[in-house]
């Protein structure tokens, strides 16, 4: 095969590294849900320990088929880069494929294995954040800001309903307002009410209760699942 033919080639391997890669992303954002979800559902003598190890050493592996992948790309744009440089006529005369081997061989050699990965560092700390569960948590579920007075009153977010004034099972927040309430409330709201707005007193969100704007907030419901444990 001519060295302009392979170069095609390479352009059609590059766009399926794109979707590996977005399977890559899922497939880790997966590994965090279930590790919570086991976290979550833990009882007392079970392996959940053993479990999370598991789903840990997955997480690795994926970190590792990241970091091959984009060690491969880079390789094969290098090549590419090179190839492009060359004559028509030089590029007849070489095997682009030969030259992706060789440099990949080369950067291989030159790798240390250890891999790091955001993904990686997210699954730990909401592990940690679980196993911890309170103040960090509630936290984290907000924005993590430097201002005390702001950190104080995120410490104090309920785990009761702004309209039942009960403690929630099942809570939901608005994408408007990041108002929580319990499911079952403000879906009865919904129904009863047409435009209706956020029930919560003094709140600025202007927008009328619409269902698709109301997310599970599992965050929240883990927290409070963990402080009736
Ligand atoms: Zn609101």
């Amino acid at each position: 095969m001519s060295g302009i033919a392979s170069l095609q080639m390479v352009d059609g391997a590059l766009r399926s590294v794109d979707k590996v890669q977005s399977y890559i992303t899922i497939g880790m954002e997966d590994i965090i849900e279930v590790s919570l979800d086991l976290a979550e559902m833990a009882t007392e003598g079970d392996d959940t320990e053993g479990q999370l190890l598991d789903l840990k050493e997955m997480m690795q592996d994926y970190a590792m088929m990241e970091h091959d992948l984009q060690q491969y790309v880079k390789t094969v744009k290098q090549v590419k880069g090179q190839v492009q440089k060359l004559s028509i006529d030089e590029q007849m005369d070489i095997e682009v494929p030969d030259l992706i081997e060789k440099a990949l061989n080369e950067a291989q050699g030159s790798s240390d294995k250890a891999v790091s990965h955001t993904k990686i560092d997210e699954l730990k700390e909401k592990l940690w954040q679980y196993k911890n569960a309170g103040e960090t948590m509630v936290r984290s579920a907000n924005e993590v800001t430097e201002d005390e007075d702001v950190v104080m009153t995120q410490c104090e977010v309920s785990t009761k309903c702004p309209i039942t004034k009960c403690e929630m099972v099942d809570p939901v927040t608005n994408k408007h307002c990041q108002h929580t309430y319990e499911k079952t409330a403000i879906m009865q709201m919904l129904r009863n009410r047409k435009n209706a707005l956020c029930p919560v007193s003094g709140c600025g969100n202007k927008t009328p209760l619409d269902k698709t704007d109301l997310v599970d907030n599992r965050q929240l419901k883990r927290l409070i699942n963990q402080r009736n444990k």
